[in-house]
């Protein structure tokens, strides 16, 4: 599996473009900005770009997601919970970031659901919490974790829409039953691994 992160936007936000070498297929997770330095990475991986996914609707994941939609004619794939995020942004307003067009999903996503795209097959994790339709996706022990757990960090739930007693759940019923071994890819930050959250996230303890 192909996995390229970069780091946009001024929220420091992880974009990954992740791809099958066999296939050259492949997706986008978060455009939140730089549409042209993704487009860019996207070229010279020599992927052609299936969907784009979102792991939730906050504008750091989503400010590129007009023009890179545009450029790939991906379909652009998001939790039925948080698909009204794509047509109204409270956060911008609070983070003082303009958020462009409305722009509404081709797939609305839920639990359970997979993602196959180029021979690869992620499932989608309802991860509720940090904001409604959060979702994380699984696929060869790899999980894209958004904003829900981060390298000794879990998201923020002081947010409109965010709920802590959620986040929690989410992430021990979804995340930490999955093997000590997998990598975890969140939304900012450095990558980690379940087993290592597991012994030394300091908001998982005692919890
Ligand atoms: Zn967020
Ligand atoms: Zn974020």
């Amino acid at each position: 599996m192909i996995i390229k992160n970069l780091v946009v936007g001024p929220l420091a936000a992880n974009c990954y473009i992740v791809g099958s070498e066999a296939t050259k297929e492949g997706m986008i997770i978060d455009p939140g900005d730089d549409a042209e330095v993704i487009l860019r990475n996207v070229k010279d991986l020599g992927l052609k770009i299936r969907s784009i996914v979102l792991t939730h609707g906050h504008i750091d994941h989503i400010g590129a997601l007009k023009e890179v939609k545009e450029a790939t004619g991906a379909e652009v794939a998001i939790h039925t919970d948080e698909a009204k995020s794509l047509q109204k942004q409270p956060l911008s307003t609070l983070l003082g970031l303009s958020y462009p067009t409305p722009l509404p999903a081709d797939r609305l996503l839920k639990d359970g659901d997979s993602m196959d795209i180029g021979g690869l097959h992620f499932l989608v994790l309802h991860t509720p919490g940090h904001s409604p339709g959060c979702i994380c996706l699984l696929e060869q022990g790899v999980v894209f974790s958004g904003d829900t757990l981060f390298n000794y960090g879990i998201g923020r739930a002081d947010l409109p829409g965010s709920n802590y007693s959620q986040l929690m759940n989410s992430i021990h019923t979804k995340l930490m039953t999955l093997p000590d071994n997998t990598a975890v890819f969140p939304g900012h930050g450095p990558d980690t691994t379940i087993g290592a959250e597991r012994s030394s996230n300091p908001f998982l303890q005692n919890s």
